[in-house]
């Protein structure tokens, strides 16, 4: 495995759904230090500022730690835990999968235990089962086993268990959470990138918290680097698998996203145009693609103090929002690439133009 191989595996690998982010933190600050100076806000985000050859303008790159997940809100007197989401859950992507419940005294493997069809009635098999509907069995004998011997409380998080896997095609890679521990991968691999290169700017490259439940985590974090110009990292929904329309570019091996509108963000034009112009100087493949519903970071980020000149880019991913995502690394790399490229564009003057009415 090469270095980014390495640090996708550790940084998917680890439980951290939302407000439970603390050993993802761990892994991307372990990165962050090795090529910036790092520092946290109070809600937990993750922030490491690289000085280039101007204090000014403040460039935030980011990406959200957190993944969907689910938390403990119930256990039955038979010892089986109800829950709840933690971000945006399908039910038809949780049932039957293993789970880790993050208990007082360690994790503890589940599952998400469903009905075999011989007992389905038919109604039942013509539905998609609510969240509200499911429980997970982690072989507790009743509550008391669950709570005393497992140590299991109302409020742990749960955990989608999941591997980080190189597939047979050696350039694919399948894991959970790469919505959206890729793209805080993207922001170490750009400061390491900046280790050798000069840049007209200080970086803030950053790891948010609570994406999935509200873009919390953008807003704090926002306010305490108080960027002048943000370019946001997330995935994107790659359709390329059945029955999808393959001939939209929202594929693997389209290259990054480069969303024009979301639910929360119409995006700095300028800016935009400076992306597109980058990826095209450079060679680099991109999209144009929008998302009428969802947002990322950026809803909040560009209404951040005055107002923050930013962009959304998306790694195409399949089947996000499941314990097993797939991306492309020819993706992951033109990502790293044109935002590289774009950093060593936004000196002062380049960015004071992005916000000049
Ligand atoms: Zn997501």
């Amino acid at each position: 495995m090469d270095q980014t191989e390495i640090l996708l595996q550790e940084i998917t690998d680890v439980p951290g759904v939302s407000g439970f982010e603390d050993s993802a933190r761990e892994v991307m600050a372990k990165y962050l230090r090795k090529f910036s100076e790092v520092s946290y806000d109070k809600l937990g985000s993750v922030v490491g500022r690289k000085v280039g050859s101007a204090s000014s303008p403040r460039v935030f790159i980011g990406g959200h730690l957190d993944e969907i997940g689910f938390m403990v809100k119930e256990i039955t007197k038979e010892g089986f835990l109800k829950f709840l989401p933690l971000g945006g859950w399908w039910g038809h992507v949780a049932l039957g999968q293993r789970v880790w419940v993050n208990s007082s005294k360690g994790p503890i493997l589940g599952v998400v235990g469903s009905k075999p069809p011989h007992i389905l009635q038919p109604k039942e098999r013509e539905k998609v089962l609510e969240i509200s509907d499911m429980f997970v069995d982690i072989g507790a004998m009743d509550k008391f086993d669950a709570a005393r011997k497992f140590g299991v409380r109302i409020g742990d998080p749960i955990v989608p268990d999941s591997r980080f896997t190189i597939m047979n095609n050696q350039k694919l890679y399948m894991a959970k959470a790469f919505d959206n521990r890729v793209s805080c991968a993207v922001v170490v691999d750009v400061l390491r990138h900046f280790q050798k290169t000069a840049h007209p700017n200080t970086i803030f490259g950053v790891g948010s918290v609570q994406e999935e439940v509200g873009l919390r985590g953008a807003r704090t974090v926002a306010y305490a680097v108080d960027p002048d110009v943000a370019i946001v990292v997330d995935v994107g929904i790659a359709q390329d698998s059945p029955p999808g329309d393959f001939s939209k570019p929202e594929r693997l091996g389209g290259g990054p996203a480069v969303l024009v509108y979301d639910a929360g963000m119409i995006p700095n034009q300028r800016l935009r145009q400076l992306v597109i112009k980058t990826a095209e100087e450079n060679k680099i493949p991109f999209h144009l693609t929008s998302m009428e519903r969802g947002a990322t970071d950026g809803a909040e980020i560009h209404k951040s103090r005055t107002g923050v000149p930013t962009i959304a880019l998306g790694i195409p991913t399949r089947y996000i929002h499941s314990h097993n995502g797939i991306i492309y690394r020819g993706d992951y790399d033109n990502t790293v690439k044109l935002i590289v490229a774009l950093v060593k564009k936004l000196n002062k003057k380049a960015v004071e133009s992005l916000s000049a009415i």
